[in-house]
């Protein structure tokens, strides 16, 4: 693939900008307010377009989000089909750990070209996302930290509550290299560093995505960021920290995670549809913020799009994995209802009778946080759950094709993961091997449309619109003013 910086992509403007120009952006004009309106009028927009909400009341900056809602608009931006880009993953992490483009320093970028004087994260238009929610939240942006022992920098993906002018409070979930990392710190009695680097390009965003697996804790995997640029990340020095901060961040919060130090966090509507419990947790103190002389914040909504990214580089990773141990796999999808986390489906032209099982086997390990992996032949499409289904209609028989692993590790975020347990279900959903002809599935001749002259009837009535939302309401007086980019199907679906 070419690299992102080869094409400009650099940032998250110069992001917005090319999916302006190819018709793919979606545009609110009308000022909204941070609290509660902007993620409710985003989430009517979910999965369609990007949307850039231009004024966002008692904020000086304009605000970017659904940039990964949407897999259409992910393999845009990489410049690939869809169905490709968890292999560009794949692809990019096997380059990485054989032969890393390491990130380098620079003297300035423009994510410090404005040192703020006065300390005020309240100026940020970080939104308030869900109903219940604690306060406004930064749930989009990577943070930057590095191993106490060994230096080796880290990047990963945490929710902050602003708590005050110049404090958050944020989760550090169980597993986490930055909760490592934090907690040899803290029997020191010393704080961590951090780098909180808000609007950063798609490379950093889906490096920070890496899964531990791919990206063991003696590794950087900012490195990956390099690799889908395709030339070495930048870099810069931070104020007051010693870590280094995005050289093209739109926004960098400096900080340290006090040792000893717990304040009130949450509630938060979190990924899995569930609002995170409030309870005491691990405190930053902010000691610099610096920023573009025209930023554009960044956030995400807890679906789809935090979906997307977990499951790119789960799928990548798992496809590398499984493949190493069980012949012919061909692909792997984190479904929606599945949270991007918990249901994998991997497509695959078995070799013999048992590797399908072999399958289901390889990719629970591969992804530890998974509870269900459904396997199915190739000629099922693993992103259509209706093909899915109907494979486990023709091709599955609970008797003996279902494979029960009661109580192994569970992900922390499920409510179903009681003490960090949780039951495995397998399902071996291909047909029988040899495939008898029983087992043929029915196909139609292949027509090219556009050799026939077709009249049609005005569009049958959908119960969803295109991006499985509501239109967006046309503009009147009170309502909002929404620009959209020419429609996209939602989900990646092809
Ligand atoms: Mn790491």
């Amino acid at each position: 693939m070419v690299g992102l910086a080869a094409r400009g992509l650099i940032d998250l403007q110069s992001c917005v900008e090319y999916l302006r120009q190819r018709g793919r952006l979606t545009v609110v004009n009308t000022p909204v307010d941070s609290v509660l309106e902007l993620c409710g009028v985003a989430q009517k927009l979910e999965g369609g377009n990007p949307v850039l909400f231009k004024h966002v009341k008692g904020s000086d900056y304009p605000l970017a989000t659904g940039l990964y809602w949407n897999r259409d608009i992910v393999g845009l931006l990489f410049d690939t089909p869809a169905r490709r880009v968890p292999f560009l993953m794949a692809e990019a992490v096997n380059t990485w750990r054989a032969n890393p483009l390491e990130p380098v320093v620079v003297p300035s970028g423009p994510a410090n070209e404005v040192v703020e004087h006065d300390l005020d994260l309240r100026k940020l238009p970080a939104p308030v996302h869900a109903l219940a929610d604690g306060g406004h939240y930064l749930d989009s942006s990577v943070v930057f930290a590095k191993d106490p022992d060994t230096g080796v920098r880290n990047a990963s993906i945490h929710r902050f509550l602003i708590t005050g002018p110049n404090r958050m409070t944020m989760q550090l979930d169980e597993g986490r290299h930055l909760r490592d990392y934090y907690e040899r710190a803290e029997k020191r009695g010393a704080p961590l560093e951090i780098t909180i680097n808000n609007g950063v390009d798609p490379a950093i965003h889906f490096a920070a995505c890496v899964p531990s697996s791919a990206a063991p804790i003696d590794r950087d995997e900012l490195g990956v960021a390099s690799q889908l640029l395709g030339e070495p990340l930048q870099l810069i020095k931070a104020q007051t920290v010693g870590v280094e901060a995005a050289a093209h961040a739109q926004f960098v919060i400096e900080g340290r995670i006090l040792p000893d130090v717990r304040e009130p966090e949450g509630p938060f509507g979190e990924v899995t549809g569930y609002y995170a419990t409030p309870a005491n947790k691990w405190t930053v103190e902010v000691t610099a913020i610096t920023r573009r002389r025209q930023p554009t914040f960044h956030t995400i909504l807890p679906g789809i799009e935090v979906y997307n990214c977990v499951g790119l580089l789960g799928e990548a990773n798992v496809f590398n994995l499984v493949s190493a141990q069980v012949p012919g796999i061909k692909e792997v999808f984190f479904t929606y209802g599945g949270c991007g986390f918990y249901h994998a489906v991997v497509a695959m032209a078995p070799k013999g009778v048992g590797w399908a099982k072999q399958a289901i086997m390889a990719t629970f390990a591969a992804f530890p946080p998974l509870k269900m992996v459904t396997v199915v032949d190739d000629d099922v499409d693993i992103y259509n759950p209706s093909d899915v289904e109907w494979a486990l209609a023709t091709r599955f028989s609970a008797a003996k094709d279902l494979i029960l692993i009661p109580d192994a590790r569970g992900h922390e975020l499920n409510p179903m993961a009681a003490g960090g347990l949780s039951s495995k279900l397998g399902l071996d959903a291909t047909a029988p091997y040899p495939r008898p002809k029983l087992f043929e599935r029915v196909q139609m001749q292949a027509v090219d449309l556009s050799q026939y002259d077709i009249e049609t009837g005005e569009p049958a009535p959908v119960v969803e619109a295109a991006n499985g939302h509501e239109p967006a309401p046309a503009s009147e007086s009170g309502a909002v003013e929404v620009e959209v980019g020419v429609p996209v199907r939602r989900n990646g679906r092809r």
